[in-house]
């Protein structure tokens, strides 16, 4: 029996920010990564068409597929990792517009966490961009030192919460970071269909979150029901 809607959590990059800003890192890296190789930057079509595999299985590592195209080995896909993490950041303006209208549909109702692999630096750009003051756990991956898909930072954001899963939803982007690994603690889930999801989803990945949806407008009503149908 599930009770009322007390938390709600959310993955950064697709739900939050743009995933282009990601995006932007890892090819600053792989371009760097080849330079000092000798060779020219990562032809952006090449890339694309990579990126949008890895987004349509929902799976795999999109470093290791990238390493192994653009630098030569599957095996330089720490080197990759560490450049990418110098560069990634979130620049003022790629906040989703979506963003603060949901929080404030939240607001005082239920606790509303981050739950997302992200560097620190991620914590002063939602400061910057007025999200924090809405934000009641800060279950960011490099800070806690648990990374999704693994169960820990889901269970110790559903502690910080003081709830327990089946009274929290999480919303993100990816099936084998969020969608799967909240559903199997028994969290209700919401896909946001942009950045790193498919770009053309199938009926079966489109059956596998409670919701579906393209961004998080009119997200908040929908919360609510959707708990209501779970219970
Ligand atoms: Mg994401």
């Amino acid at each position: 029996m599930t009770g009322a809607l007390r938390a709600v959590f959310l993955d950064v990059g697709g739900p939050i920010y743009d995933d282009e800003n990601f995006v932007a890192a890892v090819l600053g890296a792989l371009d760097a990564l080849r330079a000092a190789d000798g060779v020219g930057p990562v032809d952006r079509a090449a890339f694309r068409t990579i990126y949008d595999e890895v987004r349509s299985a929902q799976g795999g590592s999109l470093r290791g597929a990238l390493a192994s195209a653009f630098l030569g080995s599957r095996s330089r896909r720490a080197e990759l990792h560490a450049e990418t993490r110098r560069r990634w950041v979130h620049p003022a303006g790629t906040l989703y517009p979506d963003v603060l209208p949901f929080l404030r549909a939240l607001d005082g109702r239920v606790r509303v966490g981050i739950l997302a692999n992200q560097e620190a630096a991620v914590i002063a750009a939602l400061e910057r961009d007025g999200v924090a003051p809405y934000i009641d756990v800060w279950g960011v991956s490099a800070v806690v030192g648990h990374e999704k898909p693994s169960p820990e930072l889901f269970e110790w954001a559903l502690a910080e919460a003081g709830v327990t899963a089946d009274e929290a939803v999480h919303i993100g982007n990816r099936l084998d970071t969020d969608v799967r690994p909240a559903a199997a603690l028994g969290l209700g889930t919401v896909w946001v269909l942009r950045g790193e999801a498919p770009p053309v989803p199938t009926a079966a990945q489109l059956a596998e979150p409670d919701l579906a949806v393209p961004g998080l407008d009119g997200l908040a009503p929908a919360l609510f029901a959707l708990q209501a149908g779970r219970a």
